[in-house]
């Protein structure tokens, strides 16, 4: 396949172009290196189905040539990012969205957006399944990014109906690993950065708020194995319907279209996290307590029920073995 990764010089972006590569496809990069870095591709260039094209997609975009697949991952992602980048969140949610599915419909590409377990806002339901339609606030400075993603998906989906574009949409929960940005203020980059430099590890709130993280690894692998999927059958004859209907009281989506969560269900407290990153790093960093964001969601778990179903997809990393690779990597990238 050729395939369009658009914020493939991210954190996620670059992993998905090493594991598409690596599958034997042709891939192209486009990105405005608003917030991912030319370092992530750097060992890519020069690779004979490899191109990076420096473009905001949120402009027309012209791809020459055939297209048969379009990953739709430019954004600001972390929440220091995307509230000191508000408009661009929202515009690249919007405009961008509609501009490579634009181009999907020209190239009659297969287009599979990355949403975000954000689309639940601060949860009332513990964990999260894909019909849960979320509590979100639009006017909170989080809301940006909210509800950028949830126009995506909705235009997504009007694609989908209107113009039969082949979508697919992914709901990503918390995920870490080497190349996060070791600034970018996400709570593992920012915890293992603090221990290793010896600095307090600032924990916000009371450190009860609950997340659930899934290695890089695990990650790229539950989406491309959504994005490879053949949509020509029905879900029902892609999956045992009846047996997971026996086995869960969620309902199967009726198409492969519909969004699938992919994370770990793994829930700590951010206080937990702070706690085994100084375990496995040995650090003497006190913890020192900061004021908890506007509207930080206080628990989030995906249920991936879904995901196992239709994709036979679970997490295989455990969370001590992807943090002594994510420490391993930021040693080496930052000084002490
Ligand atoms: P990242 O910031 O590392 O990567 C995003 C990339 O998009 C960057 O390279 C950035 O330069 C690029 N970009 C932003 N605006 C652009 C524009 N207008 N035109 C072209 N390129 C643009 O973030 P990430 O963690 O790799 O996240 C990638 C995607 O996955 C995002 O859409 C994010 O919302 C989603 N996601 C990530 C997580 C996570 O835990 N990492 C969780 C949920 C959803
Ligand atoms: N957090 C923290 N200390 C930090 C960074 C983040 O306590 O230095 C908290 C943050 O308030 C949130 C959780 O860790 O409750 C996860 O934050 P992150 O920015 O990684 O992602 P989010 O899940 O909020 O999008």
């Amino acid at each position: 396949m050729r395939i369009l990764i658009t914020g493939g010089a991210g954190f996620l972006g670059s992993h998905l172009s090493d594991l598409l590569i690596g599958k034997g496809h042709d891939v192209i990069v486009m990105d405005n290196l608003i917030t991912g870095r030319a370092e992530n591709i750097a060992h890519l260039m020069g690779h004979p189905r490899f191109s990076f094209v420096k473009y905001n997609v949120c402009d027309y975009i012209h791809v020459d040539g055939a297209l048969d697949a379009i990953l739709h991952f430019a954004s600001p992602a972390s929440p220091q990012d995307y509230l000191e980048m508000p408009i661009a969140t929202m515009k690249v949610g919007a405009l961008g969205t509609h501009k490579v599915l634009g181009l999907a419909k020209a190239k009659h590409a297969r287009l599979l957006l990355a949403s975000t377990s954000e689309v639940y806002g601060d949860p009332l339901v513990n964990p999260q399944p894909e019909t849960y339609w979320g509590n979100v606030n639009p006017i909170s400075p989080r809301g940006v990014y909210d509800e950028a993603k949830r126009f995506a998906e909705a235009m997504t989906m009007a694609y989908h109906r209107y113009h039969g574009v082949d979508t697919r949409i992914v709901r990503i929960f918390n995920t870490y690993g080497p190349r996060m940005r070791p600034h970018d203020g996400r709570v593992v980059s920012n915890f293992v950065v603090q221990a290793l430099q010896g600095k307090p590890l600032t924990i916000f709130g009371d450190g009860s708020q609950t997340r659930s993280f899934c290695y890089v690894d695990d990650l790229v692998r539950g989406i491309t194995t959504l994005l490879l999927i053949d949509s020509d059958k029905p879900v029902a004859e892609r999956t045992n319907r009846a047996r997971f209907l026996t086995k869960s009281t969620q309902p199967l989506p009726e198409t492969i279209h519909d969004p699938v969560n992919i994370g770990n269900p793994r829930e700590l407290t951010v206080k937990g996290i702070a706690e085994l990153v100084l375990k496995l790093t040995g650090s003497k960093s006190q913890i020192e307590y900061r004021p908890l964001p506007a509207d930080d969601p206080k628990v989030r778990r995906p249920d991936i029920r879904l995901a196992k179903q239709l994709l036979g997809w679970e997490p295989e990393v455990e969370l001590e073995d992807g943090l002594r690779k994510t420490i391993e990597y930021f040693s080496q990238v930052v000084s002490d």
